[in-house]
């Protein structure tokens, strides 16, 4: 899961205007029919209004091992008298409520598709989605734990500064200074996301104050009442979560000690970054095919987010990639590119890269053609076609280097609307994948003319 909507702060964002957003008329009429004809279904909103007339829920810690609806509504505690239950339910319905609220505040897309599962499953995948995106939060912010080393620091430094020191010695110090504060920032970091499924999915009153941004900051602020619907789950689905985010964390914290301002090293640390980081996939369907459907949507937002992770000094294109298009050596070759060279290195590495994530496809098909029920189908298929459709805009576009490119919203729209079964999907497919064909042939042809000339 790969953040960030809402937090692209520093990098432009490439949209369509909503001139060119109207001139689309079958997007403007799937936008309409989405919103007022065929919505996606909410069924929390159904939980949240039955969880009024319900009897009370348990915080007791020990959830319900039956599954279904009952085991995250709980049972009132025996002897624990009418009024206290009352409160008791009263709170968890707030805290379900505040649930629902961040999850579409963080992920506008996904709190659509993950709020039209069945009941059955529809609140674990919720949490699931929740903490994965808390520890997501943590690894993604890239001042944090660095503000905090120097606040700790601070003291000591202003006893301890020697002013009579030469400029000379005060840089290599300033230097040193600088280099063990990376140091221990990134090691607080590490250790922040190894203990997490110990912190956070322990302690009930557990947070964070003050790391990421907007939303996601107030997610980590408000971290117990995730907690408390955390704790109301069925033990199997809190055993997933756990030993998931986990696993997640193990393989974030691998990459946060690296070097990574010139990307990973080739296809295969590319792969491993996008395999961990891809859990919430693994986790849902405990099947190993879905890995492929991860790994796609993880690349898809990796291509797409080229110059945020680079001016972050954690970029994850692979140097077995990019490094044959980059003559100077240097990842940034690519970024906001001034001449014509290097526009045109950016673009055949970019290609490149699309064209290696598309090899997933076919194993994405496969595993979607395995699903029977038709809200889990589009729960996974919805977030594979947003994909592709990103893909092809990404596709030998420049504005990949000078921002962040964003499909419109009403080609969301159609999308949602026709990702219903295995049929509409192949069709979305085959059209974004024969998009990028006759844009691949068109750029070939007229390269080729060039070279004449
Ligand atoms: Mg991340």
């Amino acid at each position: 899961m790969k953040k960030k909507q809402g937090a692209y702060g520093k990098i432009p964002t490439h949209s369509d205007s909503t001139f060119i957003q109207l001139l689309h008329v079958n997007e403007v009429y799937a936008a309409w029919k989405l919103l007022y004809w065929s919505p996606l279904n909410s069924n929390l909103d159904e939980l949240l209004l039955d969880g009024n007339n319900e009897k009370g829920a348990d915080g007791d810690g020990e959830g319900n091992e039956g599954g279904g609806n009952e085991g995250k509504e709980g049972e009132a505690p025996a002897g624990g008298g009418e009024e206290d239950a009352q409160k008791k339910k009263q709170s968890k319905m707030e805290d379900l409520s505040f649930c629902n609220t961040i999850l579409t505040s963080v992920s506008r897309s996904f709190a659509a598709v993950i709020r039209q599962l069945p009941l059955i499953v529809l609140v674990d995948v919720m949490i699931f989605y929740l903490v994965l995106r808390a520890l997501d939060t943590i690894e993604d912010d890239m001042t944090f734990f660095h503000k905090t080393m120097m606040k700790g620091e601070g003291d000591a430094t202003d006893s301890s500064e020697d002013i009579t020191t030469t400029t000379t010695t005060t840089t290599t110090a300033n230097n040193h200074h600088i280099n063990n504060n990376n140091n221990n920032a990134n090691q607080a970091k590490v250790s922040a996301l190894l203990s997490f499924h110990k912190t956070a999915l322990t302690n009930p009153d557990w947070k964070l104050m003050g790391c990421g941004d907007g939303d996601e900051r107030r997610l980590l602020e408000h971290f117990p009442q995730c907690h408390s619907i955390f704790l109301s789950l069925p033990s199997e689905s809190r055993r997933i979560i756990v030993d998931i985010t986990q696993r997640m964390a193990c393989g974030m914290a691998e990459f946060v000690t690296k070097d990574l301002g010139q990307g990973t090293t080739d296809i295969l640390e590319y792969n491993r970054y996008c395999h961990f980081v891809a859990g919430l996939w693994i986790g849902i369907t405990k099947l190993h095919l879905s890995d492929q459907m991860g790994l796609f949507l993880q690349k898809t937002n990796i291509i797409r987010d080229y110059l945020e992770d680079y001016v972050d000094g954690r970029a994850f294109w692979p140097m077995e990639i990019w490094n044959k298009y980059s003559p100077n050596g240097d990842l940034g070759y690519f970024a906001n590119p001034t001449t014509e060279e290097a526009k045109n290195a950016g673009l055949a590495c970019l290609d490149e890269l699309i064209t290696d994530a598309f090899e997933l496809v076919p194993d994405c098909l496969a595993y979607l053609s395995k699903l029977q029920c038709v809200e889990i189908f589009r729960f996974c298929a919805i977030p594979q076609v947003m994909a592709i459709a990103t893909l092809e805009k990404c596709y030998h576009n420049p504005n990949v280097f000078t921002g962040v490119v964003k499909i419109r919203k009403g080609t969301s729209c159609l999308l949602i609307n026709s990702a219903v079964d295995l049929r509409g999907v192949h069709d979305i497919f085959h059209w974004f994948a024969m998009r990028i064909m006759s844009k691949a042939e068109g750029f070939a042809a007229a390269a080729a003319t060039e070279e004449e000339v």
